[in-house]
């Protein structure tokens, strides 16, 4: 059955009427996809913008949801592509598994994860989501299901991470969990007093499991750039209190709260944001180092707040991230910081990572190596102007952006950002068939 329904992405704009269907089997996905003239796939809609969005027809992967199989030798998950990071945590972290890579959301699908290539604060070791997929089938625009993997469909099996669901929809994947000892990460924290610090924080670490950092993105002049720079490893038993050792999984419960109703857009200003700014930063550099964290207050600070994008008001929001390569990275991020603290605009969340080599055989992944630069801006006239300057300063530093976080970057930044790499994809977008079967309100926005 197919319902027309209003949808958006996490960033809440654009919002679009979409025909939806649900299907429930990898046969009832063909069949939808038979009967809508164009469609996108679509998981749990944690993209920002409009990637999973088509008013002709969206296809939903929320009842693809069961696991197949697993095997624990080789921590090889099958399942289907609408089965969560979060169902796959509750299911084998008791049994001493964790995904290898994820995201700071664990409300993502199997499939989005693989369509977006996500990255966690382990890329510098680890790579990318699709790093970790030993195969997938994919629904293809001629309504043949292939089952695509380093040795089959190879091109398609390339193509498909950070390809946005363009390909075809994955219906069923196998996915390479990492084996854990406890539920638990020991985190050290490194108060980075500007960007230099920030960065040489990051070099001085490569060796960490992982690494991220939060800037303070309205501070200028000498603290520009400071940060709190957080670096994790997985527990042992031997890192927990004695009294946790023989339950070394078991952490406690979380209550999630709800934001019930929609900010109104003056909640967020200058002021508001400076002060939680300062306060965050004082409060983290006061915290005692190392310290134990539990997965998911590590991983996923914001899952606690169930619909925070709430709190940027009816409007909506739009993330901004980009990636600069490493030799241009630390005066990039010095441009981009001094545009954000110059438009008083500036972001609760700006998160900082460091990328290790990117997947060179496949054209749409987002990481290169170098630096990840991502920030929440409210929808407003002056922060869209914003990001137009910062889009012109992630071009000059030889950077790209994110499609999983864009609502609105034009095709000449894309282009600018991932180069030759576009055209490989679009011959094999044209080999698909023209015009194209799969399509988003972003492929069109994109020409891609
Ligand atoms: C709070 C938060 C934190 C985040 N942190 C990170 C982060 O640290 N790193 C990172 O990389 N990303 C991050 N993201 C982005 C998120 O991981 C990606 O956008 C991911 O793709 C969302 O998965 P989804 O299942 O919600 O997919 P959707 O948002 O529904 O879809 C995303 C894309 O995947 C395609 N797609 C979905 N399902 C399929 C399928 N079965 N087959 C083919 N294509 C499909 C869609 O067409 C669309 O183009 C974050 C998002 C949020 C909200």
């Amino acid at each position: 059955m197919i319902v027309r329904r209003e949808i958006a992405g996490w960033g809440r704009w654009p919002r679009v009427y979409c025909a939806e269907a649900v299907p429930d089997r990898p046969d009832a996905a063909a069949a939808a996809l038979a009967a809508l003239p164009s469609a996108i796939p679509r998981g749990l809609g944690r993209s920002y913008g409009d990637a999973a969005l088509n008013a002709a027809g969206v296809i939903s992967s929320r009842k693809l949801n069961r696991m197949i199989r697993f095997d624990a030798a080789s921590g090889l998950l099958e399942a289907e592509a609408g089965v969560s990071l979060a169902e796959i945590i509750a299911a084998f972290l008791p049994r001493g598994f964790f995904p290898a890579v994820t995201p700071g959301t664990r409300f993502v699908t199997i499939g989005g994860a693989i369509a977006a290539d996500v990255h966690g604060k382990n890329h510098h070791g680890e790579g990318s989501f699709a790093d970790h997929v030993a195969w997938f089938d994919l629904l293809c625009p001629d309504g043949e299901v292939r089952r695509c993997s380093a040795q089959s469909n190879a091109e398609l099996f390339r193509a498909t991470p950070g390809a946005m669901g363009l390909t075809g929809m994955i219906v069923t994947a196998a996915v390479r969990l990492r084996p854990v000892e406890t539920g638990w990460i020991t985190q050290r924290t490194i108060v980075a007093p500007d960007l230099d610090a920030a960065i040489s924080a990051f070099e001085a670490n490569l060796d960490a499991t992982y690494s991220v950092a939060w800037i303070d993105c309205l501070a200028s002049g000498a603290a520009r750039g400071r940060s709190l720079v957080y670096l994790g490893e997985h527990a042992t038993p031997g890192d927990l209190p004695p009294e946790r050792r023989g339950r070394p999984f078991e952490t406690p419960p979380k209550t999630s709260r709800r934001v019930p109703f929609d900010a109104p857009g003056f909640a967020l200003n200058r002021f508001s944001v400076g002060l939680f700014n300062r306060a965050y930063f004082r409060a983290g550099a006061r915290k005692a180092d190392p310290q134990l964290v539990d997965w998911a207050t590590y991983f996923y600070p914001l899952d606690a707040i169930l619909d925070w994008n709430r709190i940027y008001g009816p409007r909506g929001f739009a993330q901004y991230q980009c990636a600069l390569p490493l030799a241009t990275a630390r005066d990039g991020l010095g441009d981009l910081l001094d545009a954000i603290a110059a438009s008083g605009l500036g972001s609760f969340l700006a998160v900082l990572k460091r990328f290790g080599p990117g997947a060179a055989d496949r054209p749409m992944s987002f990481p290169i190596e170098g630096y990840t630069l991502a920030l929440d801006f409210p929808l407003r006239p002056a922060s869209l102007r914003l990001m137009d300057r910062l889009d012109a300063i992630t071009r000059a530093a030889g950077g790209r952006l994110y499609l999983a976080k864009d609502s609105r970057m034009t095709s000449e930044t894309l282009r600018a950002g991932y180069g030759p790499a576009l055209d490989t994809f679009r011959a094999l977008r044209d080999a698909q068939g023209t015009p194209p079967r799969m399509r988003s309100a972003q492929s069109a926005r994109l020409g891609l």
